[in-house]
């Protein structure tokens, strides 16, 4: 039997190993077991229950919430040359009759099905007619009211087994915390399946966090070293979705709004531009991004702070899936921790889901200002240890400096206290600086003993001091007023010198021109260590995966991922049995595309 796996997903897959717990998997559900298997974005799920389906005897019938994610993986199976189909509310009658006669007639391997059509009397019937390879149910912890995705359909789902007691269910999540896999195995009733926990690293995503100075320019930045690549801009209004994708498109990047309060229609178009071109930036509110299966979205970028650390590391997750380099990069500010904090206190939420809130927005501010290993810290954040500091984010390469704070955290909390708790940092910073404003005299702010105490450290400086008090603890802002600092129950021991502060030093911004090395157009595929000498024929492959991608209507990445053209282009196969060794060229797409790629190949080689 085990032979039987690998031979699949060398033919159809046209992968040469197993990842990780997949084969262990694969056996278990391919022998009729239960399987709940927990895996990261990325981490290869789909085989898991795509392989153990063609295996045994019957129709796969795969649980999907998601429309595009159907198609998507119906596409890509297609491709492999694997008989697989979707039903959903958006075919039209014809079709789903078609659908069902292939089902009857058992032509189908893998069928998916939205969770509400799997529950009508109508299917039931239908697969009571028909044998049963396995059940799986995809996203699973959309059944979770917990989780952050809860799909009341979902919750129908504990039926199945009851229905078909001898066909097995595998239930796959990416969702990292525990409270959800809890309710899954409740809600499912999946207390006997096995149990397949992966590590929840995703070791090719290079985690950086930066304080915002300026925020456009770092953003150009950031994007300047991501030329022609795909990626996501995540931020928190609809208005900034808006204007960042308009400054940036002004700026000649391709980038695209999305967010809820858009038509419909709009949104779509945009997304499948996103899916189905090579280098589109995404400029998107939390609304995008769930069952986006694109394998090549190589950076994630948080303009503003998320909501939790799950939310982060759901929406950074969607970087890097096909395991080559990707970067998740956020910036935050002052004003962020004002907002949310703010947000927070002015929720109609009871008290105790308050509590809760102000809990998660605390573990993010130690992750933001973090001093040691982020990837250590995410990690911990889901009860996982890490046990060494992980070389790839912004604290283990270039580890921080910190300084001992404590003197200018006292002045900071002198200034607040002295000019009554009711300012803000721009005000309290015009203060210690000594800036004799019109505001700062007409309040007679400069007449008070704190008036240019600080005046050794400028602005940026202080703004930094006070961003870092504030995600500490150590003063607080007014949930009513507006951005109103003052001070909290842990400032009294640092004034009283009982309570040292070290804080960390912001890295100031490249200022002025650019350094050499990043004038000059930047290479495509950078993130992917392609060599200027190399550029002509990546070029080439991807010109020939987008033209093929436009003949079949399907987006690039279901020709090859990025991961099989870098192997191409590395190894530089010159005929049909070295194309077939790369990685991810199975026997059908060997026949399909093989001479166009090969064409490319030999006349380079
Ligand atoms: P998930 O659903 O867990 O996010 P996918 O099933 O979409 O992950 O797989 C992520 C990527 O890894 C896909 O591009 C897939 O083709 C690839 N992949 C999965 N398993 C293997 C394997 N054994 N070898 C090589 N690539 C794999
Ligand atoms: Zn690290």
């Amino acid at each position: 039997m085990q032979s039987q796996a690998l031979d699949l997903l060398h033919s159809v897959f046209g992968y040469p190993g197993f990842r990780g717990q997949q084969q262990a998997i694969v056996e278990a559900v391919a022998a009729g077991e239960d399987a709940l298997v927990l895996m990261p974005t990325g981490g290869g799920k789909s085989l898991c229950f795509q392989i153990p389906a063609l295996m045994r005897h019957g129709t796969g019938i795969v649980v999907s919430p998601l429309i595009a994610l159907m198609q998507d993986q119906v596409d890509a199976l297609t491709e492999a040359g694997v008989r697989a189909r979707y039903l959903n509310s958006s075919l039209d009658a014809v079709t789903q009759r078609e659908v069902e006669d292939l089902l009857l007639a058992g032509d189908l391997d893998l069928l998916y099905v939205a969770p509400e059509r799997l529950l009508t009397g109508r299917f039931l019937a239908l697969l009571d007619r028909i044998p049963i390879a396995l059940f799986a149910i995809d996203e699973a912890h959309c059944v979770s009211q917990w989780g952050h995705d809860f799909r009341p359909e979902y919750r129908g789902l504990a039926l199945l087994h009851e229905r078909f007691p001898e066909v097995p269910r595998i239930a796959l999540t990416a969702t990292a915390d525990d409270r959800t896999r809890e309710e899954i195995v409740e809600r499912l009733g999946l207390h006997e399946a096995r149990r397949f926990v992966s590590s929840f690293d995703r070791p090719n995503i290079r985690y950086r966090v930066a304080p915002r100075q300026n925020a456009r320019r770092q953003l150009v930045d950031f994007l300047d070293a991501h030329r022609g690549e795909a990626g996501i801009v995540y931020c928190l209004s609809r208005r900034k979705v808006d204007e960042t994708a308009a400054w940036l498109a002004e700026a000649g990047v391709e980038a695209l709004p999305y967010h809820a309060g858009l038509d419909a229609e709009v949104r779509t178009r945009h997304q499948q531009r996103f899916l189905r071109e090579d280098g589109v930036v995404m400029v998107a509110t939390v609304a995008f991004g769930m069952g986006i299966d694109k394998p090549d979205v190589r950076f994630v970028a948080h303009l503003d702070l998320p909501r939790s650390m799950e939310g982060y590391y759901q929406e950074t997750g969607r970087a890097g899936r096909d395991g080559l380099p990707a970067e998740a990069w956020m910036i935050y500010g002052l004003g962020d921790v004002v907002t949310m904090s703010q947000m927070i206190a002015q929720s109609e939420a009871g008290d105790d889901r308050k509590r809760i809130e102000r809990l998660k927005l605390d573990s993010l501010l130690g992750y933001a200002e973090a001093t040691r290993c982020r990837r250590q810290l995410l990690l911990e954040a889901f009860a996982e240890t890490y046990p060494e500091p992980c070389g790839n984010c912004d604290n283990c390469l270039v580890p921080p400096k910190t300084w001992d704070a404590t003197v200018a955290a006292q002045k900071a909390m002198s200034c607040i206290y002295r000019s009554g708790q009711r300012y803000g940092a721009g005000h309290l910073i015009d203060i210690l600086r000594g800036d004799a404003s019109e505001r700062v005299r007409e309040l007679g702010h400069d007449k008070l003993s704190v008036f240019g105490i600080g005046a050794d450290s400028d602005a940026t400086q202080w703004r930094s001091v006070f961003r870092q008090l504030l995600a500490a603890g150590l003063i607080e802002a007014d949930p009513e007023g507006y951005g109103t600092l003052r001070l909290s129950a842990a400032s009294g021991p640092v004034l009283k010198g009982e309570r040292r502060v070290s804080l960390r030093e912001d890295a100031r911004p490249a200022r002025g021109r650019r350094t050499p090395g990043r004038a000059g157009p930047a290479t495509a595929g950078a993130s992917l260590g392609i060599e200027e000498i190399e550029q002509p024929l990546w070029n080439e492959l991807r010109r020939v995966r987008a033209e093929l991608a436009r003949q079949h209507g399907v987006p690039a990445y279901v020709i090859f991922h990025d991961a099989t053209l870098l192997a191409m282009l590395r190894a530089l196969p010159a005929n049909e049995d070295e194309l077939a060794s790369i990685s991810g060229v199975g026997e059908n797409k060997l026949k399909r595309y093989g001479k166009d790629f090969l064409a490319v190949l030999t006349a380079a080689g």
